[in-house]
């Protein structure tokens, strides 16, 4: 039985009426909004102690860099902070920019016969980093490019021992219409390997090697990096760093930072689909045109960052940004970032969440741990295959691996190989990319297989996370390499991995 109320009374229950609903309607306009927009509020984790302290005393590149889609261009203002890497006093630095070997079709990467189609199309396309001047310590100096494919910079400068440079660069970048680590296809513009980067000093010499087709041919040390870049209304960027994009006039400036990379690439594409999820404490966004392929990207690489981790050791950095590029690879590796193929996303079956898992991999044999990808492309290529079946382990149990591991690994040691190239070739060994696969990352990760049976499972894992934790922010040597492993394994294995990496298998 209900009392009937007074006329106070029932004012009362009318506001609180009206309070309800308005509570009501407010509850469903939030669950709306973050059902429509889930990816709108993404939560930026803090960088972590170990990044932090490896990047006390790094040198620091800071761009402030403006992109223009009509005249396929990117303006930029570049400084870099270097520190002499030599031990000794010099008379000049040296830069890799390797995006001027697109410059002409004699010295293009991607311009021979294996590529030229599925990058170019029909006719070629011009592109590449236009120097407009140089600066050092704050005077104008004059610049030489070393080689006719416009990759190697060297500027006069006055450097001590143990002294600092500052080197400002001003630059225009056009971009080619190619489908490739650099170029636009379809609407999406791939900036991988352009912004200049110091040269590594090795051996009393810069490296200097060609910017050729097969493989990674590009080697670079960790710095500071801070992008500032400037996009039109309705393009997104995906990239090293991550950043919300602040609106000032009708453009989209985003600040994206990334502390002890040892690369900053971009992808910027105004047909991107985004979607974002945290994997444990690591925020995880993919972009492609597709909704729904953007989401199954964030599934696999966070099923992948938790397989390594269980594996190898923790990811160090805050963010993982993958991006789909319209090119004829599979997947292109960047410091916190992943380029992958339109070609592996329109393919059936699982050929997106297997590249995805290889390519999430090199977060640790790469991004973290670097290796001489040009002459020991081995060292990383191998171990992300290697990665691939404990991923395939992980998710589809221990006899789907075996049955990978039996048709990547084994059917690579029984086919013939019709050059005497073996894992441990350079890259410049290789005549297209079926036999640099086959080789380098198929045989090459027998090996792997192989301190498996020897090692034992656990104790491989723990020779890894060691490895991790010995070289993450460097360089690893392959003599450094097979000592650490020897240690674990208790005998020395140099034999051993000369059999795997430098013995000639004929079939
Ligand atoms: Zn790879």
């Amino acid at each position: 039985m209900r009392e009937r109320l007074s006329p106070q009374e029932n004012r009362r229950a009318w506001r609180y009426a009206a309070l309800i609903v308005v509570c009501l309607v407010a509850c469903v306009a939030l669950a709306w909004h973050f059902t429509a927009h889930p990816t709108q509020t993404v939560f930026l984790p803090p960088t972590k102690e170990a990044v932090l302290d490896a990047a006390q005393g790094l040198d620091s590149i800071t761009i402030d860099a403006v992109f223009d889609p009509e005249s396929k261009q990117l303006t930029a203002t570049q400084v870099m902070a270097l520190r002499n890497p030599s031990g000794q006093a010099l008379d000049h630095v040296t830069l890799r920019s390797y995006s001027g070997a697109y410059l002409s079709e004699a010295t293009s990467p991607v311009a021979n016969d294996e590529l030229f189609a599925a990058s170019y199309g029909q006719q070629f396309s011009t592109g590449g980093l236009i120097l407009d001047s140089a600066m050092v310590n704050g005077e104008r100096v004059q610049h030489t490019w070393e080689d006719d494919a416009k990759t190697v910079l060297t500027l006069p400068a006055k450097w001590a021992a143990d002294g600092e440079i500052t080197v400002t660069l001003t630059y225009h970048v056009n971009i080619p219409d190619c489908g490739s680590r650099f170029g636009v296809q379809e609407g999406i513009f791939a900036l991988g390997n352009v912004f200049p980067t110091l040269a590594v000093w090795q051996d009393g010499a810069w490296r200097t090697e060609g910017y050729v087709s097969i493989g990674d041919p590009f080697l670079t040390e960790c710095a500071n990096w801070t992008v500032r870049l400037t996009l039109p209304q309705g393009y997104t960027v995906a990239s090293t760093g991550y950043a919300e994009p602040v609106r000032v006039a009708d453009a989209n400036v985003y600040t994206l930072q990334a502390q002890a990379v040892r690369d900053f690439a971009l992808v910027i594409s105004d047909q991107f689909a985004t979607s974002a999820a945290m994997a444990d404490d690591v925020l995880v966004v993919a972009h492609a045109r597709d909704k729904a392929v953007a989401q199954r990207m964030v599934k696999f690489a966070r099923q992948a960052l938790a397989c390594y981790e269980t594996h190898y050791g923790y990811y160090v950095y805050p963010t993982l940004t993958l991006a789909e590029v319209s090119f004829p690879y599979g997947g292109m590796e960047y410091p916190r970032m992943v380029m992958i193929g339109a070609e592996v996303i329109a393919a059936q079956r699982d050929a997106l969440e297997i590249t995805v898992a290889h390519e999430v991999a090199h977060q640790w044999w790469y991004a973290m741990v670097g290796s001489d990808s040009y002459h020991l492309a081995w060292q990383d290529e191998s171990l992300c295959e290697y990665a691939l079946m404990d991923y395939i382990g992980r998710y589809y149990g221990a006899s789907t691996r075996a049955n990978t591991a039996f048709d990547r690994i084994e059917t690579a040691m029984r086919i013939t190989i019709p050059r005497g190239v073996t894992p441990g070739s350079p890259i410049d060994y290789f005549q297209d990319l079926t036999e640099y696969s086959q080789v380098v990352y198929r045989r090459g990760a027998a090996l792997w297989m192989a301190l498996e049976n020897l090692m034992g499972k656990d104790q491989l894992d723990a020779a890894l996370q060691q490895y991790v934790q010995d070289f993450r922010f460097g360089l690893a040597t392959r003599p450094q390499l097979t000592q650490l492993l020897s240690q674990a394994a208790g005998q020395d294995l140099t034999a051993l991995m000369e059999d795997y990496l430098d013995t000639y298998i004929s079939n």
